[in-house]
């Protein structure tokens, strides 16, 4: 559904992304691990429409290629994206921050029952519609970020780092929730420091280290993999006592 070739960008003369391949397919849930500044969130925003990619890229979406196209063009295709640190407004009430993700064309016919399987996904945002996000706790307001991604009905999901901040009982459920996205048949592209937890409940991944995907597999495979054990899991590292 989601096919990436090829795909690189610059910060200036630094070059964050380089020849980056991958595919998100309906229904599966896609993890990016890598270690700070690996240019994890350049490569979802490229795919977003925030960063402007190389020149010779291809982001092809359900045959579509949106590589130049504008941001709220490829929301049109299907594509939404949850930045790092949320993006929601948080003078706004949980109402309020939902309709904005309904915005987009493709979703307005559908307002109404979008919005009832958002609130079925997250009972806890049912109760508190007319609550103002701020006052909320930060598992909430991933809620909300989420929430408002899936107002647009997207086919594939974006994530930039859900789990950032939020106490393991949060994370836990913002992850459980994401496998009930999956089962809709939304597709994800997850990036995450957490990898135990999302490897947990992805079906596939990526290594990226300095702009390049170094590795890939099942979630199985990469669990298992000595180096991603060394790197990411934890394997290795002295223990107390
Ligand atoms: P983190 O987990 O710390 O957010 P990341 O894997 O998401 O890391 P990116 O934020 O994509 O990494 O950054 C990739 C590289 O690009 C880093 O070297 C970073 O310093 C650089 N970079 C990111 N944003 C900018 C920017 N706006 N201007 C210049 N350089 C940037």
């Amino acid at each position: 559904m989601l096919e990436v070739k090829n795909l690189s960008a610059s910060y200036g003369q630094h070059r964050a992304l380089e020849s980056v391949a991958l595919d998100v397919r309906a229904g599966e849930i896609v993890v990016i691990l890598g270690a700070n500044g690996a240019g994890k969130t350049t490569l979802l925003k490229a795919i977003g429409g925030g960063v402007r990619p190389a020149p010779g890229a291809r982001i092809v979406m359900n045959g579509r290629d949106l590589a130049m196209v504008k941001p709220h063009d490829i929301v049109e295709a299907g594509i939404a994206l949850v930045p790092e640190g949320r993006g929601i407004f948080g003078e706004l009430t949980v109402r309020e921050n939902l309709m904005l993700g309904a915005f987009p064309k493709r979703a307005r016919a559908g307002e109404a029952a979008n919005l009832a399987s958002v609130l079925a996904l997250f009972p806890r945002l049912s109760e508190r519609l007319a609550q103002t996000v701020r006052t909320m706790s930060g598992g909430e307001q991933q809620m909300v970020a989420i929430g408002r991604a899936l107002m647009s009905a997207p086919d594939i999901l974006l994530l930039d780092e859900p789990s950032l901040g939020l106490s393991p009982i949060m994370y836990k459920e913002v992850f459980q929730i994401l496998t009930r996205v999956r089962a809709a048949g939304t597709g994800i592209l997850l990036v995450e420091q957490n990898a135990k937890q999302s490897l947990k409940i992805a079906d596939r991944g990526y290594l990226i280290e300095q702009g390049r995907i170094v590795g890939a597999g099942t979630a199985a495979e990469l669990a298992a993999d000595p180096a991603v054990q060394r790197a990411y899991l934890g394997a290795g590292e002295a223990r107390p006592g």
